[in-house]
């Protein structure tokens, strides 16, 4: 899951972007209003974590753009302790949820699995398909009952694959979930865990459609 940071204080920032890391998220920090605009202009992201108070455009005229623009980007805003005129002006312009600083990294990381699910329209969560089970929360899957052992990154890959069956997704679309700016990318690293993900779930799970990227059916 990619999501964009923007936060203009750095200690907040870098704990932030590091923690959910950690937690298997790909994570772009930008630290003013303009770079998010840019950010969301040139990327394509899951989720995005607006601090209100920020230099060249305040948060609430970023989401205030962003959803003039029919964007139905999850949002969740960050706002200070005190601040409940601003969480409220958040959510009446468009944030899906908010969190107060300061925050639980874990709460934060389920607030946004919360919101990205919603958009994704599951109320569930746990991805279940064709006998697949994924648990974004504590990365745990199985197949056919029997538990199945990814690394972080393949989890990514099936969780982006699954949570939209159906759906195609270009090798470069699974490169921007999987990495981050700044993040060394190997060229042939999504074909790599795609065959890995096959080895595991049967050569038809995951479908290649030629010249333009990856697909699980809705059905077998
Ligand atoms: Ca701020």
């Amino acid at each position: 899951m990619r999501l964009l940071l923007v936060e203009d204080d750095r200690m907040i920032g870098e704990g932030v972007q590091k923690g959910l890391r950690q937690d298997g998220f790909s994570v772009d920090w930008v630290q003013d209003g303009r770079s998010a605009e840019l950010a969301l202009g040139a990327e394509s992201y899951d989720c995005m974590l607006l601090d209100l108070g920020l230099p060249n455009r305040d948060g609430i005229e970023v989401l205030r753009s962003l959803r003039a623009r029919h964007d139905d980007l999850p949002v969740v805003v960050v706002t200070a302790r005190d601040a409940v005129a601003e969480r409220i002006k958040g959510l009446d312009t468009g944030a899906d949820d908010y969190v107060v600083k300061p925050f639980d990294l874990d709460e934060l990381a389920a607030r946004v699995r919360a919101v990205v699910r919603r958009r994704e329209g599951r109320a569930e969560p746990v991805i279940e398909h064709l006998g697949l089970k994924l648990n974004p929360a504590t990365h745990e899957a199985s197949f056919e009952g029997k538990p199945l052992a990814l690394s972080a990154r393949e989890f990514a890959v099936l969780e982006a694959l699954t949570a939209r069956p159906g759906a195609i997704l270009s090798r470069a679309q699974l490169e921007e979930r999987l990495y981050g700016w700044g993040e060394e990318v190997e060229s042939n690293a999504v074909e790599v865990f795609i065959h890995g993900l096959r080895k595991k779930l049967g050569t038809d799970f995951i479908r290649t459609v030629r010249g333009v990227g990856y697909m699980v059916p809705r059905s077998r």
